[in-house]
């Protein structure tokens, strides 16, 4: 059930209205919005006392929410959610990239992928400590210590951080060092870990699962701000067709689809979405015209030396020229893409 509070209701009576929600053994979250402030009200099984909601100071009506995703849904929060991380902002005018290697290798390979990528203009840097492949004998990360590297490339470049968090253990591990928490495609129906991280303060990233509806996304962030975590990205990063020159079909249908019902900041992955590094320039540009508030993309000194995913990332040079791409695209779409 959705409150929605006078335009004007004093803090006093958004707190009363909080308690009165609390009291009956339910969670209220509150909502700030531009022509309202409304709170949102879970954990309820059944209808709320409408009666005795109405009856309280500042409160204007309550709504039942039709959609099974509550608190993620547009029609609790028309406005646009804005996500702030170390002074960017993520959904709002400004378009985000968030570039760096798929795996945090060794310290001079993070801090030169980070210096690049910075140099070239990206406004977050990407990089894996725990890696969830396919093979057992891929390489699967470097762990704390990778974490220890991400940290010192953002002491060099003062770029925030973000990277992957495989269990709740990683995530513990994780919330020390890095800026923004990613949970990859193949946990994004790991409840156990959505509930964990929904209780840590640093924003999420959650990335589309490449077998996943979007209602199963939005179901899944669900988790996050239900828990608490409001600071949530979606990510869309391809799923799996019958299209097999990619090694996954990125669907940007997602994009538009998603701002559509959510009012969450949309990104995707044009790395992971197509796995090959031609493909991934006409992506991005691709990403932003169909709405996207920003793109992640793999980028490394020296890909043919890649410990994983060399095929699909980027010469820095190549970055370059994406950044330089996205900016003059930028304000076709309402967008800016500072230097
Ligand atoms: C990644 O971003 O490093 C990654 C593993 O992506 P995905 O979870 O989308 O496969
Ligand atoms: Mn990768």
């Amino acid at each position: 059930m959705l409150i929605i509070m006078r335009r004007q209701a004093t803090d006093e009576e958004i707190k009363a209205v909080v308690n009165a929600i609390q009291a009956m053994g339910y969670s209220a979250h509150s909502i700030p919005g531009s022509t309202r402030t409304a709170i949102g009200v879970t954990g309820n099984n059944g209808p709320v006392d409408q009666n005795l909601i109405e009856s309280l100071p500042g409160v204007v009506q309550t709504m039942r929410v039709t959609k099974p995703y509550k608190l993620v849904s547009r029609e609790t929060k028309p406005d646009d959610t804005i996500v702030e991380v170390d002074g960017i902002q993520i959904g709002g005018r400004e378009l985000v990239v968030i570039a760096g290697p798929c795996s945090a290798e060794s310290r001079n390979q993070i801090v030169e992928a980070a210096e690049a990528v910075k140099a070239a203009g990206a406004s977050v840097l990407r990089g894996g400590a725990f890696k969830p492949r396919t093979s057992p004998y891929s390489f699967q990360g470097s762990a704390e210590q990778a974490l220890k590297w991400l940290a010192e490339a953002r002491e060099v470049t003062g770029l925030p951080v973000v990277t992957e968090v495989i269990d709740v253990e990683s995530a513990i591990l994780t919330e020390k060092y890095a800026d923004i928490l990613q949970i990859g495609a193949r946990n994004m129906q790991n409840f156990v870990l959505l509930t964990h991280v929904a209780k840590s303060r640093k924003p999420v990233l959650l990335k589309r699962g490449p077998a996943a509806t979007l209602e199963e996304l939005l179901n899944a962030a669900e988790y996050l701000l239900s828990g608490g975590n409001y600071q949530v990205i979606l990510c869309e990063r391809g799923i799996r067709t019958f299209s097999d020159f990619s090694r996954n079909t990125l669907d940007l249908g997602l994009v538009p689809a998603a701002k559509e019902l959510s009012h969450l900041p949309v990104i995707t992955d044009p790395s992971h979405g197509t796995g090959r590094r031609g493909m991934v320039l006409p992506l991005a540009r691709a990403s932003v015209a169909a709405g996207a508030d920003g793109v992640m993309v793999e980028v490394h000194p020296d890909p043919e030396r890649a410990l994983s995913d060399g095929f699909q990332s980027l010469y820095p040079q190549q970055f370059t020229q994406l950044m330089n791409d996205l900016r003059q695209m930028a304000p076709v779409v309402g967008r800016t893409l500072s230097r």
